[in-house]
């Protein structure tokens, strides 16, 4: 299991006297606590730092909580940091408001100190559990590099930029030749490991910005961010004949494997579906002239 920092919980109460008092019941060696004594001040820490949760006051000058909560709720960096209103306002309605703005809990004063710990980290520890959960259905298990649900979620992300702002992004297809060989004769374990290393290989040899994902099989996909067509294609050269070059050691054997690469550039008002379906056309095409090569869609070589 992966390693976690300590969580952070940020107060945000206009009263220091309350800041003192809650940080004094939470800080320990399992939390962080950070705090804000305005509105404004809560919503510029969480621009600033990462915050696992917020105990959020009520009654505060010039923007009060709800006002927080209902900005952090409308962002969708912030949507999913739990919320606890903690107040003074007791009346039903007040609670009905808070909760139906999106926080998780809703604590009245006066308040039990062990009650506020146990629901903090009760809530904390269901943070940590959907954020697993969520890093798991976006990886792919074999090669821990993104899956086909992470890439196309990055994809139209990435063409919804290029639409509003003509930031142009250029995707690399590859698929391992004759893989099918490899399972077929010696295993699937064998097939596994040439996964891995071949995956391990292209993360390290591309650019940190670029998104490097397992399409399915032995089919990876590069998203490759304002990036033209052009230099899409040395980069896929530089993949191709990196992976060929690579001595992948599995059992007693020492293989060598090719891949074929097929590459497109999004064009003005394409859509995602459409540059995908360009560079697996330009893939199928290297697979038709032989493998082991890169084509791309427009062919270039006439340009
Ligand atoms: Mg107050």
């Amino acid at each position: 299991m992966m390693e976690y920092p300590k969580p952070t919980v940020l107060i945000v109460d206009d009263a220091r006297e309350n800041i003192k008092i809650l940080a004094g019941l939470l800080a320990d060696d399992e939390i962080r606590v950070i705090f804000a004594v305005s509105g404004q001040a809560a919503l510029d820490k969480v621009e600033r730092e990462p915050v696992d949760l917020i105990l959020l006051d009520v009654v505060m000058p010039d923007m009060d909580g709800y006002e927080v909560c209902r900005r952090l709720k409308a962002d969708h960096r912030f949507r999913d940091i739990p919320v606890i209103f903690v107040t003074g306002r007791d009346s039903g309605e007040d609670e009905e408001l808070g909760l139906s703005l999106g926080a998780i809990d809703y604590i009245t004063k006066p308040f039990r100190s062990s009650v506020v710990r146990i629901r903090v980290q009760n809530h904390l520890n269901l943070r940590r559990l959907q954020q697993t959960l969520e890093r798991l259905a976006i990886t792919d298990p074999l090669t821990g590099v993104g899956n086909r649900r992470y890439f196309l979620d990055h994809i139209r992300l990435a063409q919804q930029r290029s639409e509003q702002n003509g930031a142009s992004f250029t995707l690399i297809m590859l698929d391992l030749d004759h893989f099918k060989l490899i399972n077929d004769g010696f295993g699937h374990d064998v097939g596994d490991t040439a996964l891995m290393e071949i995956a391990h290989y292209c993360r390290v040899r591309l650019r940190p910005s670029d998104l490097f994902c397992r399409y399915g099989g032995e089919e990876f996909v590069v998203l490759l961010p304002d990036t033209g067509l052009h230099e899409g294609k040395i980069i896929a050269e530089q993949l191709l004949h990196g992976i060929g070059a690579l001595e992948i050691a599995a059992q007693d054997l020492a293989l060598h494997l090719t891949a074929s690469f097929g590459v497109a550039q999004i064009e003005p008002g394409e859509s995602y579906s459409s540059v995908l379906i360009r560079a697996d056309q330009a893939l199928y095409r290297a697979k038709q002239y032989g493998r082991n090569r890169v084509e791309s869609d427009p062919d270039e070589k006439n340009n």
